[in-house]
């Protein structure tokens, strides 16, 4: 593999897969000591990477040598759970090919995969508050974003399909490639679709994830969906006003500070302090009280804290709420230490993944979905021109147009961060109108 692959990651199109879709060639086009890929997927019920890792071991592989090589990287590591048992036997055979490459075992507990608890594991570095892992020379690169630069690199495909797990509620669970632009409702359909009426649809993982609608599209960043009755706890957490946590705040919170102890950000040495975040939810003044209010930029949104309180409270919500206000003021994070030091885990507080599960009353649902064929014979798709970090893309194409599969339809805007787009099915421009381009096949 001996491309460009900042160029291949530009012409492809190619974002982060794991999270909010940062273009990748410009992560790519940097200097680091450590490549990690991120295989941790520690959100409960999702199973993409720890079946690619078996499924594209070599592919994956090759795509993280290739681009230890063109960072200058002195290793590449391959941070993955000791419960991916078949992912961590196909990949050890394979590794003496790579003498730069190695594993590196996660515990099961959540959020391995954060980014900066992931780098800490593996480099016993902090990344600095408000900083990103290439402060502590680490570059963090999720599993099927290492398999789109294959793609691009040996076959010339840019990123026009998506590996998605299907489950919750639904009759057959399943992990599966279908195309960019085809909605939620026929992916559900995949998996034998719903076995309850009155259901919500999480975008994501249980903790991090939105809910989006059925008639949302699948997009280049749409890594799971999980089905679940509107009245799971799960639903009801992310739908809870913010109104009513700060009024629980008020009432409920013991200042156990339970929270603090467990968070993530906190143990990597920010001065993040939920608990004391929560004495703002109760007594308000938020702005006022500015200095301490503002720490709530260095909150990563994994919601845990959540679920260590036994009140049930959120912190997290209410921190995201300061970032809005701040944000609506025109307020920046003013937090940029680098002299953070680690609290070490203990493993009391290390959030077990199985604990979190029955927390969130998803035992039942946490159930294999296993890899079925591809499933990418659809007529019709809505390809999304905002699918990444940055600006929209501008389209290329107009309606009436005919576009093959891979073909360009949105480009990069002149000077600004953003990411191609390409057509995912063969057939005719039938609508660009609700930032998305509408291709039916002919
Ligand atoms: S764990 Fe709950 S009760 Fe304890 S300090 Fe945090 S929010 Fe308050
Ligand atoms: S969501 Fe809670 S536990 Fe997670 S980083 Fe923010 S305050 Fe810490």
């Amino acid at each position: 593999m001996g491309q460009n692959l900042v160029e291949l990651a530009r012409s492809g199109g190619i974002v982060g897969a794991g999270g909010a879709g940062f273009p990748t060639a410009v992560k790519l086009d940097a200097t680091c000591d450590t490549v990690i890929v991120n295989g941790a997927e520690c959100e409960p019920l999702l199973r993409v990477d720890q079946q690619l890792m078996v499924d594209k071991a070599e592919e994956m592989l090759e795509t993280l040598a290739a681009v230890v090589e063109q960072t200058g990287a002195k290793e590449g590591v391959v941070g993955l759970k000791k419960k991916y048992v078949p992912a961590i036997n196909k990949l050890n055979t394979l590794l003496p090919k790579y003498p730069k490459l190695r594993l590196f075992i996660l515990e099961n507990f959540y959020p391995a995969g954060d980014e900066q608890t992931l780098v800490y594991e593996v480099t016993g570095k902090s990344v600095p508050e408000g900083g990103i892992p290439l402060n502590v020379g680490a570059l963090v690169i999720n599993v099927e974003t290492l398999l789109n630069l294959y793609n691009m690199a040996e076959y010339d495909k840019p990123v026009i399909d998506s590996y998605i797990t299907v489950t919750g509620a639904v009759r057959n669970p399943v992990t599966v490639l279908v195309p960019i632009g085809i909605t939620v409702r026929e992916a559900l359909e995949l998996a034998g679709g719903p076995t309850i009426d009155d259901y919500a649809v999480i975008n994501g993982g249980p903790m991090m994830g939105k809910i989006v609608s059925p008639d949302s599209q699948i997009t280049k960043t749409t890594k799971g969906l999980i089905v679940l009755p509107k009245d799971a706890r799960v639903i009801e957490s992310k739908t809870r006003p913010v109104s009513r946590s700060i009024r629980d705040a008020a009432s409920a919170c013991m200042q156990c500070s339970l929270c603090s102890e467990v968070c993530p950000r906190h143990r990597l040495g920010h001065n993040l302090e939920p608990h004391k975040l929560m004495r703002i939810a109760a007594y308000g003044n938020t702005l006022d009280r500015q200095a301490l209010a503002t720490t709530a930029f260095l909150c990563c949104d994994c919601g845990l804290c959540q679920y260590a309180c036994v009140m049930d409270l959120q912190p997290w919500k209410f921190n995201q709420e300061l970032k809005r206000q701040f944000g609506a003021a025109g307020v920046r994070n003013p937090h940029h230490s680098s002299d953070v030091h680690a609290i070490r885990f203990a493993d009391t507080h290390r959030f077990d993944v199985h604990r979190l599960i029955s927390r969130l009353g998803l035992a039942r649902y946490d159930v294999p979905a296993p890899m079925i064929p591809d499933r990418l014979d659809y007529t019709t798709v809505s390809i999304p021109l905002s699918q990444h970090i940055g600006a929209p893309s501008t389209p290329v194409v107009s309606v009436g147009d005919t576009v093959t599969r891979g073909q360009l339809i949105g480009d990069i805007p002149e000077g600004k961060l953003g990411a191609k787009i390409f057509a995912s099915i063969d057939g005719t421009v039938t609508d660009i109108s609700g930032n998305k381009i509408t291709i039916s096949a002919a």
